[in-house]
């Protein structure tokens, strides 16, 4: 029998005022995951901005369909100016930033050997590079201010684990949990927390930059959320609402002293290593094998 399903989207976890008053800024939060979580803080009242580099306007125009209140800011997360420039848009429409999730990143399949430097680069100045700047700049202004507030990043699993074939975002994401580490020391004196969420598999079909698998595209996701299920120990895979539960929480004055965790939420799967797991397969022939599967099911 699976892990039980979640209760039905709109359920509260937290009082439906929980946010009232606050500014919330989730970066890449116009798409996929980061989306779902916007959303989830705009239930509990907060008004919330949607910060990324083009695709923000899916995010405020889902928060406005239920009665929330959003705004979209253009973000680099890879140029700190930007990242300066977006705080000061923020506050200006919507008052200063009370809690910040680091939500936005970059991935994609390639084993080490063929993943160039620039590929390599381009996702750590994302993943990692951005995650500490948008962290700065929120600790510089909440510092300044006297006041506190909570940091929310995304990481993943594999950070704790290693990524063969996503070396670039393992690294990066191992890079986000240290990060958590020593800023929740830092700042704890200053009444600002920090935690990282780290999401199991959770198939949103409006992601915009991350591939399922190798060769993904919408038409066989339905096979490959099949062939995931059997891998993952909670025999499910992840509800994104489950997701927006666990960062409202996290960043919430239920949670005021909890800082400095990385919580995985993904049904027990990274901890599934064991002698008997099935045979191993070389990544780079894993690699070709699921391309060329792909390739295959994209011609018929
Ligand atoms: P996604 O839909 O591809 O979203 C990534 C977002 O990041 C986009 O909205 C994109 O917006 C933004 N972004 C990318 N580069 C940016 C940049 N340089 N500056 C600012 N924003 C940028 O991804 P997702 O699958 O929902 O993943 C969301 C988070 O969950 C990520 O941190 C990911 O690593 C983590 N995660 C996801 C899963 C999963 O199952 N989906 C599993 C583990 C971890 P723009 O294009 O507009 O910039």
């Amino acid at each position: 029998m699976p892990l039980s399903p979640p209760p039905p989207l709109g359920s509260h976890l937290l009082p439906s005022n929980a946010y009232r008053d606050k500014v919330v800024m989730v970066t890449g939060g116009g798409t996929g995951l980061g989306k779902a979580i916007a959303l989830e803080f705009a239930r509990l009242g907060a008004k919330v901005a949607i910060a990324s580099r083009k695709n923000f306007q899916g995010g405020v125009d889902a928060i406005e369909e239920i009665g929330g209140a959003a705004m979209g800011a253009t973000m680099d997360v890879r140029d700190p100016g930007s990242v300066a420039a977006c705080f000061d848009a923020v506050e200006a429409g919507l008052g200063p930033v009370d809690v910040l999730v680091n939500n936005a990143a970059g991935n994609f399949e390639a084993p080490a050997d063929r993943m160039s430097p620039n590929a390599w680069k381009t996702v750590v100045d994302i993943v990692l590079n951005g995650t500490f700047y948008c962290a700065r700049e929120f600790g510089v202004r909440r510092l300044a201010a006297g006041r506190g507030g909570a940091v929310l990043n995304v990481g993943a699993p594999y950070a704790a684990t290693g990524g063969p074939s996503t070396s670039h975002s393992a690294a990066a994401k191992a890079g986000v949990s240290n990060l958590t580490w020593s800023l929740a020391v830092e700042w704890a004196p200053d009444n600002i927390r920090i935690n990282t969420l780290a999401p199991g598999f959770f198939p949103e079909r409006d992601r915009s930059s991350h591939s399922v698998d190798a060769g993904a595209s919408a038409a066989n996701l339905d096979e490959q959320v099949a062939n995931r299920i059997r891998t993952i120990p909670g025999g499910r895979v992840g509800q994104a609402r489950e997701l927006g539960w666990l960062a409202t929480f996290l960043c919430s004055d239920y949670a005021n002293y909890l800082t400095g965790h990385v919580i995985a939420l993904d049904g027990g799967n990274w901890l599934r290593r064991w002698h008997g797991s099935a045979p191993f397969e070389p990544i780079r022939e894993s690699y070709d094998r699921r391309r060329q599967a792909a390739a295959a099911t994209e011609e018929t």
